[in-house]
Order: structure tokens, then sequence, then C-alpha cells
């Protein structure tokens, strides 16, 4: 900047322009005045690319030059850098001059050189912070080993943790030793040993305890040199790697662990059972499994939210985890299945035991901020090597656990023989089940459900029956499950509901009694997406006054999906047809939540019925079940009445209809028909 050297030139004014940042168009411009040896103004015309230098805002500005005037543009180059660009103002003249244009190009060349000092100086001040940082970063610190006076010098700032209070420090072996965990000491001194020729990098990975009494992992990396065969020095570099264990732990514990409920995983526990195995089979001991499988928690999760659902199958580990020994493994094994082995059992009592106190806890209701939660759980327990082979002993638990599941939930079911024979027969069920509506192994039977204190028949309940070539007749209670769970309940209820109209319009047509159909409905049916168009459709093709059919709805069915099934309920009540509420009393339903149901009937369940005349606690319950039933206008029927006593009772109860063996049983199509021949004698048929 010093500029009155340019006095004794005719230029008397000049103009800078740089690249700013390597970009061309951002160009930087200063002034000067030479005759006032001033920088006359700084001003920053805006981005402009160098071939628009100089700018036109100072070409055109009279005060900058003037008429007389010529600009001399010299680029700033050095090497292959090209920084930017001088314009020099001065008289026509400067052109011809042979020192102006020297002088000029030489200044150029000059603030060229300087320039590129500078930045390369600047960018070499960025290198050596960068080395800094990286070498902090790789090393916290470097070691250095030398043979002859068994010196180990240490930098870094990682010597500090050692309670030195410089990033160096001259530590001898016996002290390093001091400071490695005591776990890890015999693993270093053994890596170390110098009797050997260590010809490969060392990499080590031990703990350590810091000046501060914290635990740090640490990694020594090192290099061991020999000259003629003997060591001279070694080097290296030692890391503070805590932070990397940790987070390996954490992916070791994200792999091997479950991490709502901290329990192992499927992945551990079949690592673990594969180990105890080895371990039974090689000391001739047993092993049980015992897989426990929530009940309806699938429900609970659809119905509540999975919040819920966490909350519960964290309550369950929490529970279940104090009942076991130290030597037996818990894991959480699906969403909703827990498994526990159990090494060397001596008697299959044992593991029943550890069973029912699992069974027994998870009974326990399960309370949160808004409600508690009943919650159950079905259980299958396999022993090896009694009833299992080492490689079965999953599937076999996994079988008595669904075994279980089948005789009702909530309960224990040890694998045996004939559990396995029943699984297999449940195989051939469902083979022949697939082919009951096609070979016509399927019917109806009719339960009639009567008015109290009257002979006269309400209605009827459609009851399927089957009559398989195969296994005779099959209980519904036993087919009916299997049907749902192979999904075959979707056309064997259609079957059902056709086959219901068809009766209904016979007797109709015959007899001329618009009875009631009371027609059973299952969750999988009803939950059918073409459910309801598929009715629609039958109401259309038979012809039937919907009003007539009363479906029967479990409360079970309304808890597996309570917001879906309100709707499906709605769209049933659309379509004219009636709705029962089934097997009252089992489930967990209040008769307040069926405020909001548009159910026209209430069954009440016939376990119910069988404990009144024990207890008289639920005759009072009955009585309020009836009144309040009444209150919502509600109509009760008294399911399973076998007893004059039991239908005394239920009458005097206030109950509007019967149903039971005391009155009738199910009964095929035909016998229903004398009773109507008896009460309404038959019509002489209409042309
Ligand atoms: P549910 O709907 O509770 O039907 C009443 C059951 O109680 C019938 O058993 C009936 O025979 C029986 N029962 C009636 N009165 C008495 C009595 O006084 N004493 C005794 N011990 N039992 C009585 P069933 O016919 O074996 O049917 C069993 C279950 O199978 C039914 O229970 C129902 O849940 C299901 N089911 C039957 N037919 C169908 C159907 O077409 N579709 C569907 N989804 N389920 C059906
Ligand atoms: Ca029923
Ligand atoms: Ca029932």
């Amino acid at each position: 900047m010093q500029l009155n050297w340019l006095n004794q030139t005719p230029i008397r004014k000049g103009l800078l322009g740089l690249k700013d940042n390597g970009t061309f168009k951002t160009n930087m411009f200063e002034t000067f005045d030479v005759v006032q040896e001033k920088q006359t103004k700084q001003t920053f015309y805006g981005n402009i690319h160098s071939q628009a230098f100089p700018p036109k805002e100072l070409l055109f500005n009279h005060s900058f030059m003037g008429d007389e005037n010529t600009i001399l543009v010299i680029p700033i180059v050095q090497e292959d850098h090209y920084f930017g660009m001088f314009g020099f103002v001065g008289t026509d003249d400067i052109m011809t001059q042979l020192m102006p244009l020297h002088t000029t190009y030489q200044l150029a060349t000059y603030f060229a050189a300087g320039y590129l000092r500078a930045n390369i100086t600047e960018r070499m001040n960025n290198y050596s912070q960068q080395l800094e940082m990286i070498s902090d970063i790789i090393y916290d610190g470097i070691w250095e080993y030398t043979n002859t006076n068994k010196e180990i010098v240490c930098r870094g700032g990682i010597v500090q943790h050692f309670g030195e209070r410089t990033n160096y420090a001259n530590i001898d072996f016996e002290r390093i030793v001091n400071i490695i965990h005591p776990k890890d000491r015999e693993f270093f001194i053994a890596s170390l040993a110098l009797d050997r020729r260590i010809t490969k990098q060392i990499n080590l990975e031990v703990r350590v305890i810091t000046n501060n009494n914290q635990l740090m992992w640490i990694q020594i990396v090192g290099q061991f040199i020999y000259v003629d065969g003997k060591l001279t020095k070694a080097v290296g570099s030692v890391k503070d790697i805590t932070n990397r264990k940790k987070a390996d732990a954490k992916i070791n514990e994200l792999a091997f662990y479950d991490t709502l409920t901290g329990l192992a995983n499927r992945i551990s526990f079949e690592e673990q059972l594969a180990k105890e195995i080895e371990i039974a089979k090689d000391n001739d001991q047993s092993i049980a499994l015992i897989l426990c499988d929530l009940d309806r928690f699938k429900v609970i999760n659809d119905s509540y939210g999975h919040k819920v659902g966490d909350h519960i199958l964290k309550t369950v580990a929490a529970r279940v985890k104090p009942l076991l020994a130290e030597n037996q493994f818990f894991a959480r094994f699906g969403s909703d299945e827990f498994v526990v082995i159990m090494p060397h059992i001596n008697d299959n009592q044992e593991a029943y035991q550890l069973a029912s106190d699992i069974v027994q806890v998870i009974n326990q209701p399960i309370y949160d901020e808004h409600r508690h939660y009943q919650i159950s759980t079905s259980v299958g327990i396999s022993i090896y090597p009694e009833n299992s082979k080492a490689t079965d002993i999953l599937v076999s638990a996994d079988i008595a656990m669904h075994s279980a599941k089948a005789e009702g939930r909530n309960r224990i079911h040890i694998f045996n023989d004939q559990i396995k024979h029943h699984n297999a027969s449940q195989i051939k069920l469902e083979e022949q089940l697939r082919h009951a509506v096609e070979y016509d192994e399927l019917s109806l039977h009719f339960q009639p459900i009567y008015y109290v204190d009257s002979e006269e028949i309400y209605g009827v309940e459609a009851l399927l029956r089957w009559n398989s070539k195969e296994f005779g007749k099959v209980s519904p209670r036993d087919f009916i499950p299997l049907a749902e769970e192979t999904g075959l309940i979707v056309s064997i209820g259609e079957w059902v509901i056709y086959e219901a109209i068809r009766v209904m319009k016979k007797w109709q047509r015959k007899y001329d009694v618009p009875i009631k159909m009371f027609i059973n409905l299952s969750s999988r049916q009803v939950n059918h997406p073409n459910f309801s168009r598929e009715l629609k459709r039958i109401f259309d093709i038979t012809d039937i006054d919907p009003r007539r059919i009363s479906f029967e709805i479990t409360e079970s069915m309304m808890i597996d999906n309570f917001e879906q099934g309100k709707l499906i309920l709605a769209e049933l009540i659309d379509m004219g047809v009636k709705l029962s509420l089934d097997d009252f009393g089992t489930g967990y339903s209040s008769l307040s939540s069926l405020r909001h149901l548009p159910f026209q009937i209430l069954k009440i369940d016939k376990s119910f019925i069988d404990d009144l005349s024990a207890v008289d606690a639920n005759v009072a319950i009955l009585k309020a079940i009836i009144e309040m039933a009444h209150s919502l206008n509600l109509s009760v029927v008294a399911e399973g009445i076998e007893r004059q006593e039991q239908y005394d009772l239920v009458a005097s109860l206030g109950v509007d209809f019967i149903q039971g063996y005391y009155t009738n049983p199910p009964l095929p199509e035909d016998k229903i028909e004398k009773f109507f021949k008896r009460k309404h004698p038959q019509k002489p048929s209409s042309p």
C-alpha cells in the first residue's frame, strides 16, 4: 500500500479486483488516489465476472475516469494461480510509455507472489491444525520403548489420565501393569512378552483404571523393531476406546436382548438351549422347556393400544423373573411368548410347579393408570429326553402350548403322546372339515327357545352338527374352534345362514309359523371383509324378512376389537336383523358397556345358571342383571336350563325366555316340525 512511488509515473488512480474465495464472479474493488497518496474508497461493486472488469459503474463515472483517461488492465498471476486484476488509470500516453507498463506488470507480479504466499501459509496453518486434530482423534497418545534403557515414553493427552500433569510421561513397565485392570493384566503381560520375537503389529484392547478411579478401555497398537534379530525399540499409539466399547455393548445387547423387557431374546435363547442340551446329553440329565403364550394378547393390544401391550409384557416379565432359580434361563421368545429353560430337573413335577407359579402371577390383575387388565397364559411344557428329542424340544413345547389354548386357555399342558396324537388328528380333522360342506356332512339342529310361563316357542337356535364319514359325530365345541382357526368358518358359516333360511322358509310355507331363527356367528366370519356384502346378497336372493333373524354374538367377539365390532353391529342392524349377546356371564364385559351396543336379547350362559342354586350371591347378581337388562330394553334368555328348579328360579327372577334340555335339546328339522303339527295343524296347501 505504499503507493507514492506511482507519482513517478503517469498513473493517477488504480483499481483492484480480487477473486474472492476462488470464484470468478465475486470481485472486491479498491480505488486509490495516487495524488492524495491514500486509498480514496473501498467499495464493493458486487459480483461481476472477470470479463466484466472493470465494472461499468466506474468506467462511466466521470469522477473516476475523465474523458482523457485510459485504463490499463493487468492480470495478477503467479504460476498457475490467477488472483484477480489491477486497473491503472492515467492519461492516454501511459500506453506508450515503457516505464509505467513495466512497473505495473512488476507490481502485479509482486502482488501475486505475496498473495500466493499468504494463501499457502494460510493453508499450511490449516493443514497443521488438521494434523493436530487427526492425531488427537487417531491417537490419544503415542508411546516409544527403547530397549537399551528399558524406558517407555508416552506423549499425548491420555497421559494425564494416569496422574501426569503434562502430556508427557516417562513410565516404567511396572507402573503400566499396575494401571491395567487386574482382570486384563495377565493377558497384557503375555501379549508383550519380550522373550519372543513379535513381528506382527500388536493390537491390544485392555481396561485401565484412571487416576480418578474410572474404568477406561484403551487400545494399544504398536510395532517392535528388531535390528540384527535384536529388539531395539518399539513404537505405537494408545487410544481411549471406552465409548466404542460401550457402543459395542449396546449393539450386543440389542442383538441378544429384548429391549422392551430386558430379557434375553430368541437368538440368545436358542444359543442357550443348544448349550444346555449338550450339557444334559453329556451328563444324562433332563431339561424342561416351559413355553408361555399370553391369551388374547393381540386383542388387548388392538383394543387398548401398544403402550398398554408393552406395559403388560413388561409386567409379566418382571413378575416371572423372581420365580426363577439362577440356573434357569428366561427369554422373550416372540411378541407375547415367553420361555424358560430349566436345566437338570429330577422330576417333571418341578417343571409343572414352576409353570403353575407362572400362570398364577400372570393371572393377577395388571394395573395402569386407567384400568386393570386380566391376563392369562397358556403353557406348554416339553422335557428332554423324556418326551422330546433334542431337536424337537421346542416344537413339542409349542404343540403342548397350542393344545392348552385349544382346551380353553389359561392352563398348562405337558407334551405327551396323547397331545402328539391329538395334534396329528387335528390335522386329519381339518382335512375332513375342509370337505364337510361339499360331502354334505353338515346339518343343523334346532333348539327351541320358549316364552317363560308358556308352551309357546319364541324361536329356535340353529346349532351346527357334523357327521363325518371318517370321525363320526364331531361336537361343535371341537370343530368350530378348528374352523375358526383355519378360516373354514367363513364358508361353513355362510352355509349355516343359507340352510337356516331355507328351513325358515319351509316352515313358513308348510306351517305358517313365522318362527324366529337364532344363528350363531363367529368372530372370524364377521370380521371377514365381505361379510356384510355377502349377507345382503343372501337376503336379496332368499327374500326373507331379516327381522326374523337374530344373530348370536359372543362377548369375546366384541372384546376382540370393540370399535370395529361396533361398526359391524351397526351394519347388521341397518340390514334389519336382530342381535343377541350370547354366553353372557362368561367373559369380561359388563352390562354398562352394552348400553351403547344395539343388542335386543341377552343370553345368560349355562355356566352362570349352573352355579345358581349353589350360591345365593349369584341369584342376587342374576336378578340385578335381569333388571338392568330390562331397563336397557333387552330381553333375557336363560340358557342351559336342565331342571325344574332352575326353571322355577329363573322364571321367578323375571327371565323372558328359556332354552335348555329341560324343555328340548337341539333337535333335527323334522322333530321340530312335529311341534308345529301339534300346535298348528297344517293348512291345506294354497294353490
Ligand atoms: P352355544 O351358542 O352356547 O350353544 C348352546 C350350546 O349349549 C349348544 O351346544 C347346546 O346343545 C347346548 N345346550 C343347550 N341346552 C343345554 C342344556 O340344558 N344342557 C347342556 N349341557 N347343554 C345345553 P352345541 O350344540 O354343542 O354347540 C356348542 C357351541 O358351538 C355353541 O355354543 C356355539 O358356540 C357353537 N356353535 C354351534 N353351532 C354353531 C354355528 O352354526 N356357528 C357358530 N359360529 N358356532 C356354532
Ligand atoms: Ca349360541
Ligand atoms: Ca350360548
